[in-house]
Order: structure tokens, then sequence, then C-alpha cells
């Protein structure tokens, strides 16, 4: 870690990143603030702040910061020393109130190997000042061995192929792209800002870059309106990109979004549990990938007749197509049965 003779500990931290990454303990840097589009109808996550872009020098800064704390809380053999961090609080109480020091302290402990780059769509940035700030994060941190961030994929696609691969030799290693539906009807009813050509423009872009791409797709999104068509464009759409990861987040809408509003007014009908597992056979049926197919979050909580989960939250779910036949036969585990409240994960 190179570090600079500093006791400056100041740095922004964002509120938001993937389940998995807080699953490796990543350490959270923020490049952006908020969303560039923030008009997705089913998302709340930054409805009242606005974008901005940060300045390089002030990301590097934040980064000068981080590895001034880093040092701070390691001992000379630069492992992480708690009787550092009580001298470091006793020191510099204001640290208690710090949003990033935990989150710092916690990567040092989990060996300091990944980061995740904040907030919503990092690939937004000008390629260069992208490049020099990953440049540095890499150059500061020579621990880490994964760096990843959001992506929108009409912003992927709207870099050139040398720009990605710029992008992603200079440390960029994973995209998480919320794909959504692929379809094209409820991604303008949602205003998602992409059509399935988008979607699977970027993906493949990515993919060609050599990026690893997780693409996160919301079982439900259609309601009982559209679940079909959602079910089997998404499938198709995603069988054009196959990404390393498909990770599912099913549907949860969230008071004062348009959405929820949709709801209340009847325009979208939620499915039910057992709806929602057709749902699911039916996009499952479709998928022709050799993708992971992950239901690594709490909204995965349909459960077979005995009370387990029906799926692994893993976040490296399940080898298709090798355990499509797996995922399938799961499905029809949990479709025989209504009463879908989870007690133990299944592993
Ligand atoms: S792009 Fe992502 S963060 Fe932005 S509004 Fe849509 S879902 Fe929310």
């Amino acid at each position: 870690m190179s570090v600079q003779p500093t006791e400056n500990y100041q740095f922004e931290t964002g509120v938001y990143r993937p389940p998995s990454e807080g699953g490796s303990f990543s350490l959270l840097v923020r490049f952006t603030r908020n969303c560039p589009w923030n008009r997705c109808g089913f998302c709340a996550m930054y409805k009242t702040e606005k974008f901005q872009l940060r300045p390089v020098p002030e990301i590097k800064a934040d980064i000068d910061a981080i590895a001034a704390l880093c040092n701070a809380l390691t001992d000379s053999d630069g492992r992480v020393c708690q009787d550092a961090a009580v001298r470091l609080i006793s020191r510099r109480p204001a640290l208690n109130n710090h949003p990033g020091f935990a989150m710092v302290y916690h990567w040092l402990h989990a060996g300091g190997k990944t980061a995740f780059v904040q907030d919503a769509n990092s690939m937004i940035m000008p390629t260069d000042a992208l490049v020099e700030a990953l440049g540095h994060l890499r150059h500061t941190f020579a621990s880490i061995v994964r760096v990843t961030s959001y992506a929108r994929s009409k912003t992927i696609a709207q870099k050139s192929p040398d720009e990605l691969v710029a992008i992603h030799q200079a440390g960029l290693d994973r995209l998480h792209v919320g794909l959504e539906s692929g379809d094209a009807d409820l991604l303008k009813h949602i205003k998602k800002g992409v059509t399935p050509e988008n979607h699977i423009k970027g993906g493949q872009m990515a993919m060609a870059a050599g990026f690893q791409l997780s693409e996160y797709w919301m079982p439900g999104l259609g309601g009982r309106q559209m679940w079909e068509q959602h079910a089997r464009n998404t499938a198709l759409v995603l069988n054009q990109i196959n990404p390393h990861f498909i990770r599912s987040r099913p549907l949860n809408t969230v008071p004062g979004t348009p959405l929820c509003d949709d709801e209340a007014a009847g325009r979208l009908t939620m499915l039910t549990a057992h709806e929602q597992l057709r749902e699911l056979k039916l996009m499952i049926q479709t998928l022709e990938v050799t993708s992971r197919v992950c239901f690594d979050h709490a909204a995965n909580y349909w459960t077979d007749r005995r009370g387990n989960l029906l799926f692994t939250h893993s976040y490296e779910g399940y080898k298709f197509p090798e355990e499509k036949p797996k995922v399938l036969e799961r499905i029809e585990q949990g479709l025989l049965t209504d009463n879908h409240r989870p007690s133990r994960l299944l592993l």
C-alpha cells in the first residue's frame, strides 16, 4: 500500500452496493454521487438526490485518505490491529461517527481483496477520468484483486470497444447491470430508459471487452398483466448476452415510487408466490446460457413443503446448463405448496 504521511481520514462513502460486495466486505470507493438516470419506476434509492460527477483529484484524495486510515489501523507487518483501532479512536473520537471507518476496518480484516466503485453508474464518467481514478486505486492498494461497479447497459454501449478495454485494463473487473426485464413494453412502462436491443448491445460489448458481467432481473415486475412476455423475453435477451452471472431480485414495490402507485390504482396486480414460481419456471425453461444463475437476495423467499428455502442464497448460485434441471426441479417442489415462509437455508 502506498501511503502519504497524513492524518486526513476524510473520504466519502455512498449508501448502496450489491449484496455480493457486502459478502466479500468490499472497500467502497465513491467515484460519482447518486444516479444519472434516476427515473426507473420501481426504484427509490436516489430519488431525492442529484447526480454529480466527482473531479478526479477529489477521488484521489479520498483514496489517499483511505490509505492513511489503513496505515493507522495496521501494525508493522501490515496486519489489521484492534489495539491500533482503539488508540486511533481515543486520539480522534470523531472517527466513531465516520461512515467509512468500520467499512475500512472490516475490509482490512477480510484481507483487503475487493473494492466496489460507487454510486449507480460509474461508466458515465469520461473514460480518461475513470481510467485515471482506477489506476490510482489499483496503485495505492496492491492487495486488491477485484474491482466492480454498477453500470447501465446504454452507457456501456455508448463507449467505444477501445474505451471499454482501456477501462477494464485500468483495473475494473466486473460490472453489475440492472437488466430488470428483456421485454420492450415493460422496459418502457417502468421507464428503464433502455430497449432490449440496448441491453443486448451493452451486455455483449461488456463481455467482448473482458469484463465479468452480472445481470440483475426482476421476477414479478410485469405483475399479472405482463408476466408471460416478461419471463420469455427476459430469457431471450439474456440468451444473447450470456453473462457470467444472472441474479434474481424479485419485485417489492416501494412507497413513493410509480410502481407502488400503479399497484394502488390496480394497474399492477402483484403475483402470488405460486404465480411468481410459474413465471420463474417459464423464464428458466427458456434460458439457454452458460451463466451462473443466482438467487442471492432475501426477496427470493420461496420454500418447499418442508419449509426449506427453494434456492441457495449463495453468491455463486447454480451453474447452467448443468444445474438447470436442478433449479427446475426445485421450482416444481415450490409449486407443491402455498406456504412460502423461509425457515432455514437450503445448502
Ligand atoms: S438506474 Fe439503477 S439506481 Fe438509477 S433509477 Fe434505475 S434502478 Fe435506480
